[in-house]
């Protein structure tokens, strides 16, 4: 588990994290928020390059800052991935085995084919995206227990960034690994996480599972029989849409219940469809915080 308590860092008098908290139990994490957030400053902060102000940063229970044990736990990706000059491939495969006990080379070779970058190349001579499809070879060949990764698919095409999402969610399900992942972009993690955190100007305004909101709000489309010449009045939608006959609404309640509510006015055809992240959020937070709402969508 990954605890973040009460951090704050300033530099030259700017708060770049004001009192942010988050804790990341299991899964994937995403942290949300506009370019200058904290985001980066965040995940610095937990991969025990910064220090602190005043709060905490704990991994299992145990500070990160300057901890030998806890740094070998956690790899990523960071947004200035730092590589050796003139390195290949290979040559940080090398540094990085030296550093993570738990570095599986026969990962390192099944995920050549996958990556198809030649691990003999400098590495300053690749794309930008090719950077990042090494940085992830390399993170993911190290069999960390924890995953921290700042903005990694920026620069990444959809092709490459499904496999990477795949082989990721992989680990996940299959050797626990805990993901922390950053990005300016809610539809970005749609499909991925299981909790979302959202930053703005150095705090966190909000955590949330989503398996929680996605118990909470629900999206019904119905038919009415034709003799229904008016939508019924008393249902606590919190939106409505029509298109034609079928009749979309957005209800703050679990599906089952709904759709019990609904059944009341026996209707031709009830179903209960998926919100993406973006309408639970919108629809979640409407009104109540429109803060939110500007900053992720
Ligand atoms: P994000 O990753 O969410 O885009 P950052 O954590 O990179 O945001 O930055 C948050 C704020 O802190 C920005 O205003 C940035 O300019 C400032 N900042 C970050 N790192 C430094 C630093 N090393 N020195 C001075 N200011 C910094
Ligand atoms: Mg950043």
């Amino acid at each position: 588990m990954i605890e973040v308590k009460g951090l704050t860092k300033t530099f030259d008098g700017f708060k770049a994290l004001d009192e942010a908290s988050i804790t990341v139990e299991s899964g994937v994490y995403g942290l949300v928020g506009p370019n200058g957030a904290g985001k980066s400053t965040m995940l610095r902060h937990i991969l025990g390059i910064y220090k602190g102000d005043s709060g905490e940063v704990l991994l299992d229970g145990e500070n990160v800052y300057e901890n030998v044990n806890a740094k070998a736990r956690i790899a990523s990706i960071p947004d200035d991935w730092y590589y050796f000059n003139s390195a290949t491939v290979k040559d940080m495969m090398r540094v990085y085995k030296g550093f993570y006990p738990k570095f599986s080379m026969e990962r390192y070779e099944k995920l050549k084919d996958i990556f198809n970058i030649d691990e003999n190349k400098n590495i300053r001579s690749f794309s930008k995206g090719m950077q990042k499809q090494a940085a992830f070879w390399l993170a993911i060949s190290c069999m960390p227990d924890y995953l921290v990764l700042d903005e990694p698919v920026d620069g990444l095409d959809p092709v490459m960034r499904r496999q990477v999402w795949s082989i990721l969610l992989g680990d996940v399900a299959e050797r626990g690994v805990t993901v922390l992942v950053s990005s300016h972009n809610l539809r970005e993690l749609e499909d991925v996480c299981d909790h979302v955190g959202i930053m703005n100007k150095g705090k966190v305004l909000l955590e949330r599972s989503l398996s929680e909101l996605q118990d909470n709000t629900v999206k019904l489309q119905v038919v009415f029989d034709e003799n229904m010449k008016e939508l019924p009045n008393d249902i606590p939608a919190l939106h409505v849409s029509s298109m034609g006959r079928v009749h979309t609404y957005i209800l703050r309640m679990s599906a089952s219940d709904a759709t019990l509510l609904l059944s009341k006015y026996k209707p031709l055809l009830v179903e209960a469809i998926p919100l993406t992240l973006e309408e639970i959020f919108i629809y979640e937070l409407g009104g109540e915080n429109y803060a939110v709402k500007d900053i992720i969508l």
